[in-house]
């Protein structure tokens, strides 16, 4: 069909969209209904970590759909277990349930912690979570995200997830009581602008939850499946969490995630936890062959390569311009304006001609990178130089 604008009406308005459409897209690129290329650093926000429509993906999606799409959730299928196994075997973690958004996944590992609460700590369920954290849009992710305005949106909030600040020790420790059952927290917060938790404090965190016996929950729903050069964050702190979710880039582009535990955290019993979709063959089937393509020999010392050239690049461009600097962890990093104009930047950058480059601000003085993990050196340079080029452009202007 032919792109209208007038023609999206049909969509409820959730979010302020560019009169484009797109139709196609190929590794680090996307094309528009005109015909226009853009190179794309958001890929779906972190999702595409093989770029768009990677052979992978279209080659387990035409075998899988030919063999089987869906036995219902009460029956085993093979893929499901075979990716179990894999994300079993490369996490240290004993067992997973698979869910089909990274909101799902972290719905389910607050049920399983007041579950494991209600079995081992006398029905404690508070998760201390932190502020300016993301873990999704069902209400209980709403309630435990830390994002301002949030605990008032859609009120009354989910009881049970108070706040503590990422990096101060103190603060979390502040708010353990007879009544708390977690810590929960993303290695690196995301949407708060790429503020990474310090190897020491997520060591301390570890430490912490020992102590008074409650569990460590990493929400890898960004940063799991390659994204910050290993395969998960959690291994850059030398500690395993209890319980992890995942999605994003698990799917590399369809709806998949899950929920990874301990086995003596597994506590869920027949009728605690389903879903209709969940562990499809069809998904898990591609989720196989994400995972075969991230720990393909050498995949991970690329991810480690382009991260230190995009974090060079990125510094230099912040020395010559007076910013701040750049931060991150693998190639999901972010660019520190000395100015608010991120918005602009980003504006312009799609819309440069002939070809249009792709880039995400979360907050109004910060740039988001998070290209495909199988960026070339050629287009990370090709960004680069092009990021450039529209700062001084919107900044000329302005
Ligand atoms: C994107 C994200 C989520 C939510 O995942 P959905 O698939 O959008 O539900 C949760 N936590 C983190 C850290 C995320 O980045």
């Amino acid at each position: 069909m032919a792109f209208t604008p007038s023609a999206t009406e049909a969509l409820m308005y959730i979010t302020q969209r560019p009169d484009i459409a797109f139709v196609r897209g190929e590794g680090s690129w996307l094309e528009d209904h005109r015909g226009k290329r853009y190179l794309d650093i958001v890929q779906g926000w972190a999702v595409n970590c093989l770029g768009h429509c990677p052979p992978e993906i279209s080659h387990a999606l035409d075998v899988q759909s030919k063999l089987l799409l869906n036995p219902s959730p009460a029956f085993y299928n093979l893929p499901s277990i075979e990716l179990a196994q894999r994300l079993t075997r490369s996490s240290g973690l004993d067992r997973v349930f698979f869910t089909n958004s990274g909101a799902e996944a972290n719905e389910g590992a607050i049920k399983l912690a007041r579950k494991w609460g209600q079995l081992n700590r006398s029905g404690a369920f508070e998760i201390i979570t932190f502020r300016d954290s993301f873990h999704g849009r069902t209400l209980a992710t709403m309630s435990a995200s830390g994002k301002p305005g949030w605990d008032t949106l859609f009120a009354p909030q989910v009881d049970g997830f108070p706040k503590a600040i990422i990096n101060d020790i103190d603060s979390v420790r502040a708010l353990i009581g007879p009544n708390t059952v977690g810590i929960m927290l993303e290695p690196v917060q995301g949407e708060a602008g790429v503020v990474p938790a310090t190897h020491e404090f997520m060591a301390a965190l570890r430490m912490l939850a020992d102590e008074h016996g409650i569990l460590l929950i990493c929400d890898e729903v960004q940063t799991g499946m390659g994204r910050t050069g290993t395969m998960f964050a959690f291994q850059q702190s030398g500690i395993v969490p209890d319980i992890m979710t995942l999605a994003k880039g698990i799917g590399g582009g369809v709806p998949l995630g899950a929920l990874l535990a301990r086995e003596s955290v597994s506590v869920f019993v027949p009728g605690d936890q389903g879903g209709t979709y969940n562990g499809n063959p069809l998904m898990t089937a591609v989720g196989v062959a994400v995972f075969d393509a991230l720990n393909a020999p050498g995949f991970l010392d690329q991810v480690q390569a382009r991260s230190r050239q995009l974090s060079n690049g990125l510094s230099a461009i912040a020395d010559r311009h007076g910013m701040p600097g750049e931060r991150g962890l693998g190639l999901l990093r972010a660019l520190v304006l000395d100015r608010p104009d991120g918005a602009d930047i980003v504006l312009a950058a799609r819309d440069r001609e002939p070809e249009g480059l792709l880039l995400n601000c979360p907050r109004p003085n910060l740039l988001r990178f998070m290209p495909a993990l199988n960026i070339t050196e050629a287009e990370m340079d090709l960004m680069l130089a092009q990021l450039e080029e529209i700062i001084i452009q919107v900044r000329a202007t302005a």
